[in-house]
């Protein structure tokens, strides 16, 4: 192995040959350096199969029953190195080589008597990071090494970017939480509310611990995403983002271990530029997150609004004219929330209950003319919103789904009349031709008071009033041939919506695995200086994700799982 020493920011940095293999003394090495906390992982439910890995196995019915049990549960999931909320990214898509249960029936015994297990694309070695001098002494092995290295904290991502490699660092355990009404980011002096928040912390223990403190946490719709995890550092919507900004508006500092091997407290003061980066120029780039500072509100109610009815091919299209129609009034009312073509749950905490329920008044009759449900309610806090809600009603996990997504400006989508019935056929054609909904967040920062450049998200967030995605599911035994075939109306739709919206962008964290010109589609105009700082803050490029700033691109070894699907990178 050959070493070429240089010095950047003052510290000595080993560029090894890429890709090395550690040795077994190597790994025995690190494993004491880090307390005995790096292990070697399985699939999630190789406990039920009886060849694992090429080799025969006895199969383990408690664990496997208890597998089974949990598959479709995030808390689950969560608590499982190996499983991601996606189940493709635990699998070699490429080459078809998995571990999975059947995710309609998990106690489908087809699943593993007709199948083998294979480890996929999940690491084969992890360590259980419970604190700084973890990741210290992991990024100094990988120095050492250049082992190839992932992240993990919940396994939220829709693009693999946390399995993969030989190591992972897996956050799940770096779970603290703590409040302060006078919270001072270093260097400065102005105080603000904040919590602090671990890297593996789940948005249910930080709204639960919220509650317990009369305050807000503005964070996403989902209860085992990671705070400080893939969520702020992309972007990170929330339902109450049109009034309070997204998460990376909302960060006041960073915990971080660069790649050289440097713990820094990085915020307006101190590291500015890296601050920057780390507010929209994604996770899994700049190095490893510790723990985020966040802006808290007041505890608040909210009012809320729930309607639902049986879609028809008749009256979908009714209720997508009245969203698109009522949708530029509602997002200056303050309201934000999730929608579809027969469903709705929005939030306000700005309206009083009898300007809520004027506001929604046309969504609510068409509803009840559909024999639907309609319910506008007042809620005294996220907490209880997000309890009653959200758990019930959020995305399934478990389930190998790809999803594609865009943002929609504003202006012509909601301001003009050819604008709106633009927008409407577009959604009519997703249904009519794949039979997927369009799923509609009006979650982007519309009434927030942006300072112009303090965030390196791509600009169209600032412009935009939705985020139209998809989600398109694949049976967990789909083959190649189908998996290609689902993929490709992934890419028509999104290619559609490109077409529908070509100056706009797309959410790095929930885009089209295989979305084109990403650097343009996720960061806009701040793609260059991002690249910059990549360069600065990882010189080796130790750390690498798929379609991430400085991405190595599909070729290297570490991306083989995922499928060749051809398209503009
Ligand atoms: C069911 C579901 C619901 C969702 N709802 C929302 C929503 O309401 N709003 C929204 O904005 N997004 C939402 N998302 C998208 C979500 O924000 C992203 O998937 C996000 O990347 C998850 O981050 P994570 O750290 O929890 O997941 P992981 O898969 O563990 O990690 C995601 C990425 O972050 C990296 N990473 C994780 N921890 C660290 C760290 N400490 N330091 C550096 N890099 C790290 C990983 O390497 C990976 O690249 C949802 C996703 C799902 C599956």
């Amino acid at each position: 192995m050959f070493f070429l020493g240089i010095v950047i920011h003052g510290f000595l940095l080993r560029r090894v040959a890429a890709s090395a293999t550690p040795t077994d003394e190597q790994w025995a090495q690190l494993n004491q350096t880090v307390g005995g906390r790096l292990y070697t992982s399985l699939p999630l439910a190789a406990s039920c199969f009886s060849t694992v890995n090429g080799l025969p196995s006895t199969p383990n019915a408690t664990e496997c029953s208890l597998v089974q049990q949990g598959y479709t549960q995030p808390d689950f999931r969560f608590a499982h190195y190996s499983a991601h909320m996606m189940p493709q990214w635990e699998t070699c898509q490429s080459t078809v080589q998995r571990c999975l249960l059947n995710s309609n029936d998990p106690s489908d015994p087809a699943a593993w008597e007709d199948n083998e297990c294979w480890q996929g694309a999940i690491a084969p070695y992890y360590i259980d990071v419970r604190s700084e001098d973890d990741v210290l002494e992991a990024i100094s092995f990988i120095n050492e090494t250049g082992v190839q290295f992932s992240i993990k904290a919940s396994g939220h991502d829709y693009k693999g970017r946390s399995s993969f490699g030989s190591l992972s660092l897996w956050m799940r355990n770096l779970d603290s939480l703590s409040y302060s009404a006078n919270f001072t980011p270093e260097g400065g002096n102005a105080t603000y509310p904040a919590i602090t928040v671990g890297a593996g912390t789940p948005f249910e223990d930080v709204y639960s611990f919220a509650e317990e403190n009369n305050i807000t946490v503005i964070g996403g719709y989902h209860q085992t995403i990671a705070a400080s995890g893939g969520w702020v550092q992309a972007g990170g919507h929330s339902i109450l983002s049109p009034i309070y900004g997204l998460g990376v508006d909302r960060v006041l500092q960073y915990k971080i271990v660069t790649l050289d091997g440097v713990s820094r407290t990085v915020n307006e003061f101190q590291d500015p530029d890296l601050f920057w980066a780390l507010r929209g120029g994604a996770a899994s780039t700049f190095g490893v997150v510790l723990e985020s500072s966040m802006l808290v509100e007041p505890q608040m109610s909210l009012r809320v609004a729930s309607i639902s009815f049986n879609q028809t091919a008749d009256n979908a299209r009714g209720f997508l004219e009245l969203l698109v129609n009522n949708s530029y009034k509602w997002g200056q009312e303050g309201w934000g929330g999730h929608m579809g073509p027969a469903t709705l749950i929005n939030v306000n905490p700005l309206l009083t209950l009898e300007e809520a329920q004027a506001s929604v008044q046309p969504v609510v009759d068409y509803a009840l003319a559909q024999n639907g449900t309609a319910v506008v309610e007042d809620l005294p806090s996220w907490q209880t919103f997000f309890a009653k809600y959200v758990e019930s009603a959020e995305a399934s996990v478990g389930v190998q789904t790809i999803l594609g997504s865009r943002l929609i400006p504003t202006d012509p989508f909601f301001t003009d009349d050819d604008g709106k019935e633009a927008l409407v056929d577009l959604m009519v054609k997703m249904v009519d031709t794949y039979a997927v909904n369009p799923y509609i967040i009006q979650g982007t920062p519309f009434l927030y008071n942006y300072t112009e450049g303090t965030t390196s998200v791509t600009p169209a967030w600032r412009s935009s009033l939705w985020q139209i995605g998809f989600h398109e599911n694949m049976a967990y035994n789909a083959t190649l041939d189908t998996m290609y075939a689902q993929y490709e109306i992934v890419n028509n739709i999104t290619s559609w919506m490109r077409e529908l919206a070509p100056n706009s962008g797309a959410y790095f964290n929930e885009a089209n695995p295989y979305e084109p010109d990403h650097e343009v589609a996720f960061w806009g105009d701040n793609y260059p200086a991002l690249l910059e700082l990549k360069n600065k803050y990882d010189p080796f490029k130790l750390l690498d994700c798929w379609m991430c700033v400085g991405w190595q691109g599909p070729a290297d070894e570490r991306y083989s799982c995922y499928l060749n699907i051809s398209s503009n990178y």
